[in-house]
């Protein structure tokens, strides 16, 4: 229950770059790794660009992807920042 708990209260402070939280699963210190994907609201960002050909943009800007954040140590899934 305690690293549910704590799991949880890192996933408030995720934002879209790497944030630095003690890890639920490996108890570490460490700054989180974060890959970036696509979400349903980038497409439909995408849509809404796509009459001044700068479509593709939501696809290149981190700030218009949903981000996930792993521990680099274990691997871990830590949590999602949704755009
Ligand atoms: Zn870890």
């Amino acid at each position: 229950m305690e690293s549910i708990a704590k799991a949880a209260s890192s996933i408030g402070i995720l934002g879209e770059n790497a944030v630095e939280l003690t890890c639920p699963r490996c108890q570490c210190r460490v700054k989180t790794t974060v890959r970036y994907r696509p979400s349903i609201k980038t497409h439909l960002r995408c849509l809404l660009l796509s009459w001044c050909l700068c479509c593709f943009l939501p696809y290149c800007m981190d700030s218009c992807r949903d981000a996930y954040h792993f521990c680099p140590m274990c691997g871990f899934f830590i949590g999602v920042k949704k755009f």
